[in-house]
């Protein structure tokens, strides 16, 4: 098991496939200059189903998650998705994506074992989404959304980031659309993630602000008993049901105590939580022959000294030196 000093166990595995994308998110990206990593510096597609291999066989994970930058952009994904299905035990298998692509994709995905995707869209309103974006792509991300509805990749989970001045009064509109369009909506608190380090906290959307925003429009009923388990998102029931709203609180209401993830950079190292300032070095250990055992012995070690929280309220918190599009968000 990957246990830590607090008792948390992890079992859910984040695994980014590239740091690359095909967007460039204000809240997460600039508009040029992010420099990529090295072709020879990323885990190649055995590389990885090896890694996959020992956590779910060895180290109890259940649930792997694929994501980046924008994992549909790796070349292998579906043969990666078909290896990893065929392990013992079947982990289960979602994908984090910008949705761009996913019109090609969702079927042969579906087909090689994945069971869900979450879809990050922002705003209904293409203008906002190229200013958010910087790319002319909304169309594109409908399209895909549709795709993996209809591919049965469900159920098909929307994250949207909400920033001040740009989207900040569309929570009542995206949660009608998700409603009427089937999808589950999550709002997620926007994070010192960017590669720009831009992020304020006297600015940012809190999840009691989108909560405001929604009330407007709908009734919410806290999900039975309020109990979020290492889910991050805190659930509401709207109007009567039978559709869910999730908000993210990472910021303003975390959920590290209940924390169960464990994650793998596309350079193959391992991160304990998306706000470490540490890595441990897994790619080194695979390629100068280590065996199935002592890979897992350096990823229980890694576990092993996950801190207590992300250290946000901490005055003295410094944001990780890579980018959430390099650790995987
Ligand atoms: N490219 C894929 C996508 O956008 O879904 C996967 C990677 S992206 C880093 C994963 C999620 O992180 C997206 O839902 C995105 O909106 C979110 N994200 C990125 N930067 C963020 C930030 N600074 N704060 C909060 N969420 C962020
Ligand atoms: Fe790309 Fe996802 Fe970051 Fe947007 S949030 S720039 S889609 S990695």
């Amino acid at each position: 098991m990957l246990i830590d000093t607090f008792g948390r166990v992890a079992t859910d595995l984040r695994v980014s496939l590239t740091d690359r994308c095909n967007l460039r998110c204000t809240y997460c990206m600039p508009e040029e200059g992010l420099q990529w990593l090295a072709k020879p510096d990323l885990l190649s597609d055995d590389e990885i189903v090896r890694l996959i291999r020992i956590a779910v066989t060895d180290l109890g994970i259940t649930e792997v998650r694929f994501t980046g930058g924008e994992p549909l952009l790796r070349p292998g994904i579906v043969g990666i998705v078909e290896r990893c299905a065929a392990l013992e035990p079947r982990p289960r298998m979602s994908l984090t994506t910008n949705g761009i692509g996913l019109e090609r994709t969702a079927v042969a995905l579906r087909e090689a074992g994945l069971n869900r995707v979450n879809v990050s869209l922002d705003t209904l309103r293409p203008d906002v989404f190229q200013t958010m974006t910087r790319r002319k792509r909304h169309g594109d991300v409908l399209r895909g959304l549709e795709a993996a509805r209809e591919a049965g990749l469900t159920p098909v989970k929307v994250n949207a980031v909400l920033m001040p001045g740009l989207n900040d009064d569309e929570a009542p509109d995206l949660l009608a659309w998700a409603v009427e369009n089937d999808y589950e909506l999550r709002f997620i608190e926007q994070m010192p993630l960017d590669a720009q380090h831009g992020w304020k906290r006297d600015g940012m959307i809190t999840a009691e602000d989108i909560l405001k925003s929604l009330l407007t429009r709908f009734e919410l009923t806290a999900e039975e008993n309020g109990e979020r388990g290492s889910a991050p998102a805190e659930r509401w029931i709207v109007d009567g049901g039978p559709h869910r709203v999730g908000v993210i609180g990472s910021v303003t209401r975390p959920f590290c105590s209940a924390c169960d993830r464990t994650r793998l950079t596309a350079d193959g190292q391992i991160r304990t939580c998306l706000f470490a300032q540490e890595e441990s070095d897994l790619r080194a250990a695979l390629r100068s022959g280590a065996t199935d055992e002592e890979i897992g012995g350096l990823w229980k070690t890694a576990m092993w000294g996950k801190k207590a929280g992300s250290g946000l309220d901490d005055p003295a918190f410094l944001q990780p030196r890579r980018p959430m599009s390099a650790i995987g968000g």
